[in-house]
């Protein structure tokens, strides 16, 4: 079962189909898949997922869902010193949050061990494969390079029964890891290096997170993982480019499989799962790799994996990125086979466009200065009504109090401002938002010209900010009543880089890039109803941009809000691009 949670961004036909959907949809119709189209996603337990295995997450559950198939979540743990149990149960989490399921479709390779063990002797007892005892270095100085043949191992014709026998030895823990591994018998000579009597089997004496000390031996990725896929009875294997030059080996597994009668039969076909290869998602302003990321995490150079800054799908989940955000960018980039870097800013703007019509409006200022309306009594309190949001008029409004004294931002008034500065300054109109129309009369400053309140007159026939008189009113400012104004901690993330590529160039470590300003810490003057915000709820306030409380440190009534992004592209605008 593949299911999306809302199915908005889901419109397949208006789209042209791309090569993997046409790819599906002939296997389909030619009857190879047995009447049902099964694919898989498979991650490593060894890390945290991030944006680009949300694209694969797409594909991969996107095309079960389209075909009316099914997507198994299978954990590829084959490598046990980097797993942990930790990052298998935050996988799932990610994944659902994402909206996708896969329904009782979960598997594990570590389960498949017992038959990948079999399938490996059979491979043996067929002169197919041969405990070799060269070291690393050696193996690799035999593999040779493309253009010239490689040298066979001195124990590439060792008997079926003497390669059975060490296996077993193997399996049974006599040799330390690394001093002898099983490798498939194909092509010492094949220009494809991969194709060059690959490992297939390797010692590693390391406890599984799963199995524990069943296995001291463990099936390499380009054996385990076509196995993985034929038992399952996956009919379409979707992978990233590096997988390409593997495909030969994947389909030779494949071919001793149906020799060995290890197809699964679905409706009387025999099930031969393919492999095809898509680019992966790069975007800017972030690294992707999982070591760099743990570098990150390790150093403490981000607070966790799940910091909003981190590129992962937990990171963007705290920093509040709605999941349809995310898959309706993961659609936009589309699936192709060129390798490319996309601009965070698409990423940015799909949130954007989401919080736009999901986020509550309310009033909070960042950098306050109070401004005083004198012609108004000390304790007076109007109320007005502020509207909720107004890209949803279900969301109704909610009542705002204000009085003489309120806290406006800093950089809405201005000494000497341009022609074209339609906010706050001496002689000038503006209206405060929901509010009323006031008129700035004078100023009162420190003696280094720092202001310290903003004086002005209201005209109380202006309340909900209109004129009486019809006239118009080009600058509009938010505020916040002093008398009522609640202090929350906000903290004003930022792209974690400051370049475009942090790891494009070889000079340069990639954590030098970071940005020094990515995390701002300080404290918002809010309007009250803002301390009901629970952990996760989004909210823009009026003017800069979309934040959410945050699920870890707000507390009951206590929310510490997250900025998730700006209500425009800041990035742009610095380096002269425009942007909206
Ligand atoms: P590792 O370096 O540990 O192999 P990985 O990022 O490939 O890291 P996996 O857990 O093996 O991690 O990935 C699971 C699936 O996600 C694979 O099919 C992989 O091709 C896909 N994937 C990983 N990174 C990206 C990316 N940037 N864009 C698209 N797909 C990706
Ligand atoms: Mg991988």
């Amino acid at each position: 079962m593949s299911t999306a949670s809302t199915s908005e961004t889901d419109h397949p036909s208006a789209t042209p189909k791309h090569f993997l959907e046409q790819w599906i949809e002939a296997d389909h119709a030619a009857g190879r898949t047995g009447g049902k189209v099964v694919t898989r996603f498979p991650p490593e337990p060894n890390g945290y997922l991030h944006i680009g295995h949300a694209k694969a997450i797409c594909v991969d559950f996107g095309m079960a869902k389209e075909f009316g198939g099914e997507c198994h979540l299978r954990l590829d743990d084959t490598n046990p010193s980097k797993e942990s149990d930790e990052f298998a149960q935050n996988i799932k989490e990610d994944i659902h949050w994402l909206g996708w399921d896969w329904g009782d479709c979960f598997y594990s390779a570590a389960d498949m061990f017992d038959e990948m063990f079999e399938i490996a002797e059979n491979l043996i007892r067929k002169g197919q494969a041969y405990v070799c005892f060269l070291s690393q270095e050696e193996w690799k100085k035999y593999r040779g390079i493309p253009t010239e043949p490689g040298t066979p191992s001195p124990t590439r014709d060792t008997s079926p029964e003497e390669n059975l026998r060490l296996f077993h030895e193997m399996r049974d823990g006599k040799y330390a890891d690394g001093e002898c591994c099983l490798r498939a018998k194909i092509d010492m000579a094949s220009p494809n290096i991969h194709f060059r009597d690959p490992v297939i089997y390797r010692i590693h004496h390391v406890p599984h997170y799963h199995l524990g000390n069943k296995w001291c031996v463990y099936p390499m990725y380009d054996f385990a993982h076509p196995i993985e896929d034929a038992l399952e009875g996956v009919t379409h294997s979707m992978c990233t480019l590096e997988f390409e030059v593997h495909r030969p080996l994947y389909d030779w597994v494949i071919d001793r499989l149906d020799e060995m009668g290890k197809l699964v039969v679905r409706n009387g076909v025999k099930i031969r799962p393919c492999q095809r290869e898509f680019s992966r998602l790069n975007i800017t302003y972030t690294v992707m790799s999982k070591r760099k990321l743990l570098e990150l995490v390790e150093r403490k150079l981000v607070c966790g994996w799940d910091d909003p800054r981190m590129p992962t799908l937990c990171g963007m989940r705290r920093r509040g990125y709605p999941p349809e955000a995310v898959r309706a960018f993961c659609e936009g980039v589309g699936v192709t086979k060129f390798i490319s870097t996309t601009d965070v800013s698409i990423l940015e703007q799909c949130v954007r466009e989401v919080l736009n019509r999901t986020a509550a409006r309310r009033m909070a200022v960042l950098n306050p200065v109070k401004l005083v309306i004198d012609n108004m009594e000390e304790g007076q309190v109007v109320s007005c009504d502020a509207v909720n949001n107004p890209e949803n008029p279900d969301a109704g409004t909610r009542k705002v109090v204000f009085g003489r004294e309120m806290w406006v931002e800093r950089d809405d008034f201005m000494k000497d401002p341009p022609k074209k500065f339609f906010r706050l300054s001496v002689g000038r109109e503006v209206r405060l938002k929901y509010a009323c129309l006031f008129t700035c009369t004078h100023i009162v400053e420190d003696e280094k010209g720092e202001v310290l309140e903003i004086h002005g007159t209201w005209d109380p026939a202006s309340l909900g900010g209109n004129a009486p008189d019809g006239h118009s009113v080009r600058g509009t400012i938010h505020w916040v009543d002093a008398a009522t104004a609640v202090k929350l901690p906000v903290r004003l993330y930022d792209r974690l880089f400051c370049v475009e590529e942090p790891d494009g160039d070889s000079e340069h470590d990639f954590k030098e890039y970071l940005n020094p300003r990515s995390i701002v810490k300080t404290t918002a003057l809010c309007e009250p109803s803002l301390q009901v915000f629970k952990p996760g709820e989004p909210v823009q306030f009026e003017r800069l941009g979309y934040f959410v409380a945050d699920s870890k440190d707000s507390a009951d009534g206590a929310p510490v809000f997250n900025r998730t992004s700006t209500l425009r592209d800041s990035w742009a605008k610095q380096q002269g691009k425009g942007g909206k």
